[in-house]
């Protein structure tokens, strides 16, 4: 039989790659859905290709054009947010990919575990939102959650066969484009520097949160749910040669790492295989070609919005919710030249002070603190 996928997000970074394995093996796997926001053409070349059941435009605006390009294929079409929790919950999926970027993913992740469908999890936003209701949805599903963000697979890795617990995870970290860079020229940086990272080829919105160590901050998070680590179990090491891609110890003081090329389609494959592993058919890690792999501790003076999310998670409730919506408020601003680089940082800690917290927040308190989060974020950035 089949693996039977719901892609959410596949015109994306990570869509694009899942495709990629899917693709190359047809035998195994089968997309039963695709999903996109707004690229709707290229939604109905990837439709055409691997004809799947339904496929999800997001934005309503863009239907109309999709229908009509897919009116020869026997493909339902559907559209806007709600559909997004419908697809995924359908009895023919085994599998929900979820690649969609920011707050958008987290009400497909819960209905994807409430429909107890195995969640590949690369929108690392879910968990930061709502890890506690996703988390709890699946364990009393007995449900695995299979990381694709590449740190949370290496410690994956590095886990399976163990019976004991890990005394701490260690989370490499790039260091990003500004690694070097003095704090006095950090208000100056473009949104073209900022979006070249040293490492990775990424979607622009992680791209950024990769270069203020917010992914990071979120990965803490993500790490913290996923493994049920405390924040003071999590430290985060700069790795700027992104080979080791994460680490756990444990009591006896043994470490174990996990190595490979900086390249999505090892974890997206191991998530969808697992525990199985296969023939990749991507770059190997040449040690000779890599002689030197070096670590540094996080300068917490140039990049404070590390220490913010630990901030979070420690005062839990909905405030890593509100991290994420100010977040997402501020580098669209940024994106669109509308704030400073330093300004990111600003837009987040303002929100911090000024939401509400909510100690136990309900689905419903998410979206209210989300929506909260963002108007408060504007406001700040139109002061700016
Ligand atoms: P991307 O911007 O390249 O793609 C995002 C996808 O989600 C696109 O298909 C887009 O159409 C869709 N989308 C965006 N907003 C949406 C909305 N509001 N409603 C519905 N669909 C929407 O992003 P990406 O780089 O592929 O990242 C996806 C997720 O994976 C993010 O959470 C990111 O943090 C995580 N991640 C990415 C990488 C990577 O290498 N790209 C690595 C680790 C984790
Ligand atoms: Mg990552």
């Amino acid at each position: 039989m089949k693996q039977k996928i719901a892609l959410l997000g596949s015109t994306g970074s990570i869509g694009c790659q899942t495709l990629d394995i899917v693709r190359r093996r047809p035998e195994e796997f089968e997309v039963t859905t695709l999903t996109a926001e707004n690229r709707w053409e290229k939604l109905a070349e990837q439709a055409k290709e691997f004809k799947p059941d339904s496929v999800v435009i997001a934005n309503e605006k863009h239907y109309k054009a999709l229908s009509e390009a897919l009116s020869n294929e026997p493909i339902k079409v559907y559209a806007g947010a709600a559909a997004l929790e419908q697809v995924v919950a359908g009895g023919e999926v085994d599998t929900v990919v979820n690649a969609l970027v920011g707050y958008a993913g987290m009400l497909p992740s819960l209905a994807a575990v409430k429909a107890s469908k195995r969640l590949a999890l690369a929108n690392k936003e879910s968990l930061v939102v709502a890890g506690n209701l996703i988390m709890s949805e699946a364990a009393k599903r007995n449900l695995p959650i299979l990381p694709i963000d590449s740190e949370h697979s290496a410690i994956f890795q590095c886990l399976a066969g163990e019976v004991s617990a890990p005394r701490r995870v260690i989370v490499t970290a790039s260091g990003g484009p500004f690694l070097r860079t003095p704090a006095e020229k950090l208000d100056k940086v473009t949104v073209a520097e900022a979006l070249a990272h040293p490492n990775w080829s990424m979607g622009a919105k992680i791209t950024i949160d990769s270069s203020t160590l917010v992914n990071k901050g979120f990965e803490v998070i993500e790490a913290h749910w996923l493994f049920g680590l405390r924040p003071d179990q999590i430290d985060v090491l700069v790795h700027p040669q992104s080979i080791v891609h994460s680490m756990v110890e444990f009591d006896d003081g043994a470490i174990k790492a996990q190595l490979g090329t900086p390249d999505m389609h090892l974890p997206i494959q191991y998530a969808l295989r697992f525990p199985e592993r296969g023939e990749l058919g991507e770059d190997r890690l040449d040690f000779l070609k890599h002689p030197t792999l070096t670590f540094e501790p996080v300068d917490g003076e140039r990049f404070p919005l590390l220490a913010t999310a630990y901030d979070c998670l420690r005062r839990g409730g909905n405030s890593c919710c509100v991290m994420n919506g100010s977040n997402e408020e501020a580098v669209a601003a940024f994106l669109a030249g509308r704030i400073k680089y330093t300004d990111i940082a600003r837009v987040i800690i303002g929100a911090l002070e000024r939401v509400d917290f909510v100690a136990n927040p309900t689905v419903e308190d998410y979206a209210a603190t989300n929506e909260a989060s963002r108007q408060i974020a504007r406001q700040i950035i139109a002061k700016c």
